[in-house]
């Protein structure tokens, strides 16, 4: 596949789409380079979110080729994050007890990275198996005992997955499924797998809170899709499932967690339906809305470049805290290509490399203890908590920590 614009509606199929907003070119977030020189000429791809005007369902205007987004440098591993491992481990046992899982059942999980939320299913005595197609977490994930198939979800993969494993009895998902280029394929196939009576349960970035919350570096080449639950109740219905239960959480800035059932009814539960009911109440001002959070990003961008402004005329060290994926819009919207003097990470994989289109190298957070930097940028913000904890236990001095995002905070350490 080659990179394209996107002309119609991934889950409904119009072609009435309006822009959004459009944050012009932008490098993709994950191609972390270990040379500075190829860094600095990283290609940059179209970055703009357009609504459909039939089913109001967001989603960005112009899609990257997967063999440009997935390639080797794809670095990101669900297993470092503290708050997410708990938020997974939680999650296999709300699954357990809602969909009455139990020993021997088999488990599939969509884009299942290294594995980590597998391993909870594992735990209880269940058959598990993951797909996805980044090379080394999922070589991790084998070499944990998890069997993970490297490659797309795809009809070829879904029917090898049918006929090595059978049918499956659950399919899980995480924040895997606004990645998916084709998305009803990805559907009917997940369809296909299951059991009748089966639940397939997802969870994807809630773009309402998004909006509410002003973020927007959740909006990046590899997210084709920014869901809310109406369109997407729409489309699973079409697709044959019944809508069991919708309900959000605060993982990645506020998620959106949607469990179907594959019983041929189209049903909507009561549950479901009464959640759809508060999010229309929400989102009935929808225009007012996407205004209001388009000034907004503007506005908190402006405050915090007059903090980096004045504090690069003191001639103070700026670095930041995180390269997730989503930091390469933050840096873009901000301009701190020449701003900051490097980014530390946990992950040791993304250590040594550069951010793209950038000289900014990410290293080991022991740095910190030896340059002194006088402010922390934190990008990967939604593990604020966790990260202040370390800060503070390195024992760091005279240090500000700025959170960009969802509302400016300053810390002194
Ligand atoms: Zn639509």
């Amino acid at each position: 596949m080659k990179s394209k614009d996107i002309k119609k509606c991934r889950l409904c199929f119009s072609n009435n789409l309006k822009l959004i907003i459009n944050f012009g070119s932008v490098p993709i977030g994950n191609n972390l380079l270990r040379n500075e020189k190829l860094s600095l000429k990283a290609k940059k791809y179209p970055l703009l979110v357009y609504q459909c005007s039939e089913c109001e369902h967001f989603q960005l205007g112009y899609e990257v080729s997967k063999s440009i987004l997935y390639a080797t440098n794809y670095t990101y591993l669900s297993g470092i994050g503290k708050s997410f491992h708990n938020h997974l481990s939680k999650y296999a046992d709300w699954s357990i007890k809602n969909c009455s899982l139990k020993k021997g059942d088999k488990v599939l999980d969509i884009g299942s990275n290294d594995g980590t939320c597998l391993s909870y299913f594992k735990k209880k005595k269940m058959n598990v198996i993951g797909i996805d197609p980044a090379k080394l977490p999922s070589k991790l994930a084998n070499n944990k005992g998890i069997k993970t198939y490297n490659e797309f979800f795809d009809n070829k993969s879904a029917r090898k997955i049918k006929s090595i494993h059978g049918e499956i009895d659950y399919i899980t998902s995480h924040n895997v499924l606004a990645h998916v280029s084709n998305l009803n394929e990805v559907m009917k196939n997940i369809f296909f797998l299951l059991k009748k009576d089966g639940f397939f349960c997802f969870e994807v970035g809630y773009f309402l809170k998004v909006m509410e919350n002003n973020y927007f570096d959740t909006i990046y080449h590899e997210h084709l899709d920014y869901h809310h639950a109406k369109p997407l109740i729409i489309f699973l219905q079409r697709i044959g499932f019944s809508i069991v239960e919708i309900s959000t959480n605060k993982v990645q800035g506020g998620s959106l967690r949607i469990l179907c059932k594959k019983d041929f009814k189209k049903k909507l539960f009561y549950k479901a339906n009464y959640f759809l009911q508060k999010e229309n109440e929400s989102m009935i001002n929808n225009e007012v809305l996407v205004k209001k959070w388009v000034s907004e990003i503007k506005t908190s961008m402006n405050a915090i470049n007059l903090i980096i402004d004045k504090s690069n005329k003191e001639k103070k060290i700026i670095c930041g805290y995180g390269a997730p994926t989503k930091a390469s819009l933050i840096i873009k919207t901000l301009d701190l290509y020449d701003k900051l003097s490097y980014i530390v990470e946990d992950n040791p994989l993304k250590i040594n490399r550069y951010m793209p289109r950038s000289k900014i190298k990410i290293l080991d957070r022991k740095t910190l203890q030896k340059k002194h930097p006088d402010i922390v940028i934190v990008f990967a913000w939604n593990f604020f908590s966790d990260i202040i904890k370390m800060l503070k236990k390195d024992k760091l001095k005279n240090l500000t920590v700025l959170v960009p995002l969802p509302k400016l905070k300053m810390y002194r350490i």
